[in-house]
């Protein structure tokens, strides 16, 4: 045995992480794939590496020092589930096994809890930051047992992105916790590039400037509080030129938005919570409405105002629409922080929620300088209610707030759908008011399923007896 470490799965993601691995001092790499070619192919083009094959797990789990150390990088799914299986047969108690697919963070809960029986580690990794991420330093999102991270942190930290000196990787929690933070991840990932492509949307069609020229307003944008992954490659593609047509070539790919479920998963997660993450939630149904053609078409001619959004002042527009964008982007963090906060507090992890944002600022596909913010709230204040009641979104979001409801009201009189934009903001006026109109809701919920009420002047649960005489009982009564 001479490999500290393996990687089961060689395709883009896992060939890239093995690469990384190789690439740090002390590791030697064993590397298995099922179907050979791709462990061929591998070790054809990077000799450098010095990779340690596999053709059988049985050979793999040999090559292996102990205690092994294996990480999967294969089709999330049933694809993760043969791989473990198959490495429970060859491994043995104390080994480590690092799910690093993209995996439902419940599915992960129930493959640590079948494979601790075995004496076994299984540590359920969230790894963001794309092919790049993989082989030059991603964020690390690992879960699993105390005991696994002994062995896991020093590795894991030496192939981490690093951000202003610190790596990107830290012991999220126990079984699900580190699948489920880099769901929520994602799913903030979803609201943030909804968030640009509307503001992208509303300059172009409020001051009819060129893709390209936008491009320019984003570089700009990047230069100051929004600087970040997300807003710098927006910019790379405005301004991108379709070689063959000339055209910009935002103008020539087709209008409907693609997705790979995680954003979904966030969602769902968050009813299941009872949380509300209505600006991922729009992100996400955003792209479900850009991706039927066939509804698309049959309500084009629906009746209302089309390309209307005249603007005086261009640049004090897109002053407004960057605040907007701010404020807006404050809100969908606060959402997925709020949600993470949830989920801990369901499946009884400890999370260190600044932690989580620092190991965003490096390498993940939201990494930003924002998240310094969210580092520096919950450093402050580790239990809090909503994030962005901290001082520093407070601050921002009382700057930012006529601007943005400004770019909300502009945008629905001319047409122009900003579903993040206006849910983030309703989010905001609902979480501040004094009263909500729920209180209507529970006397209907009360009228027509007798499901009772609480009074704001008493104690108790009370239904008024609708088809009755209509007096008011205590719950008590109505059995
Ligand atoms: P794919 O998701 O395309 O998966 C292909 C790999 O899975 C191949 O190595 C394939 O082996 C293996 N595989 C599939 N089914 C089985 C099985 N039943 N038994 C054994 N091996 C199997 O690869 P990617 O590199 O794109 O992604 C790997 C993982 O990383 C996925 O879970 C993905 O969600 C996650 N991920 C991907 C990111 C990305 O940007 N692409 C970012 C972060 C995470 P074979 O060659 O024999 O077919």
């Amino acid at each position: 045995a001479t490999a500290n470490i393996g990687v089961v799965g060689l395709a883009v993601m896992g060939s890239n992480l093995a690469r990384n691995l190789a690439s740090r001092e002390g590791n030697t790499v064993a590397v298995y794939n099922r179907s050979r070619a791709k462990t061929d192919e591998l070790l054809t083009e990077h000799p450098e590496a010095g990779f340690v094959p596999a053709f059988s797990y049985d050979e793999f789990a040999a090559s292996l020092t102990v205690p092994r150390t294996a990480v999967i990088m294969v089709k999330a799914g049933a694809g993760t589930d043969a791989v473990i299986d198959e490495l429970v047969k060859v491994f043995e108690p104390g080994d480590i096994i690092v799910d690093g697919g993209n995996a439902l963070f419940t599915d992960t809960i129930r493959r640590e809890k079948a494979v601790r029986d075995t004496g076994i580690n299984f540590v359920g990794m969230g790894v963001s930051g794309g092919e790049e991420g993989a082989l030059l330093g991603p964020s690390l999102m690992p879960g699993g047992s105390d005991e696994s991270w002994v062995t896991l942190g020093p590795i894991l930290r030496s192939i981490a992105a690093v951000a202003e000196g610190e790596p990107c990787v830290t012991h999220v929690g126990h079984d699900g916790a580190g699948h489920f933070v880099k769901m929520v991840h994602n799913g903030i990932e979803y609201a943030d590039m909804q968030l640009i492509a509307e503001a992208y949307d509303l300059i172009r069609r409020g001051t009819g400037k060129t893709p390209a020229e936008i491009a320019d307003v984003f570089a700009q944008w990047n230069e100051g509080e929004l600087n970040s992954y997300l807003i710098e490659i927006t910019a790379e593609v405005l301004r991108a030129q379709d070689a063959a047509t000339g055209a910009p070539l935002v103008d020539v790919i087709v209008d409907q938005a693609g997705a790979k479920g995680t954003g979904g998963w966030t969602v769902q997660t968050a009813i299941d919570l009872g949380v509300p993450v209505s600006g991922i939630a729009e992100a996400v149904f955003a792209r479900s409405v850009s991706s039927h053609p066939e509804q698309r078409a049959v309500a084009a001619n629906l009746p209302g105002p089309v390309d209307e959004l005249r603007v005086d002042d261009a640049e004090a527009f897109i002053e407004d629409v960057r605040l907007a964008l701010f404020a807006s982007k404050i809100v969908a963090y606060s959402q997925g922080f709020d949600e993470i906060r949830a989920g801990a507090a369901q499946y009884g992890w400890t999370i260190d929620l600044g932690a989580v944002a620092k190991i965003w600022r490096g390498g993940c596909i939201i990494r930003a300088q924002f998240l310094n913010r969210i580092s520096d709230a919950y450093a402050e204040v580790p239990d809090l209610q909503v994030l962005l009641t901290a001082p520093y979104f407070v601050d921002a979001l009382q700057r930012a707030q006529d601007a943005w409801r400004r770019i909300v009201a502009q945008a629905a009189a001319a047409g122009i759908p900003s579903p993040a934009f206006s849910s983030s903001l309703a989010y905001y006026d609902g979480l501040r008011a004094d009263r909500l109109p729920a209180a209507l809701i529970q006397g209907q919920r009360d009228f027509f399923g007798a499901h009772t009420y609480r009074r704001v002047d008493r104690e108790g649960t009370f239904h008024t007896l609708w088809s009755g005489d209509r007096s008011e009982i205590t719950a008590e009564d109505t059995h």
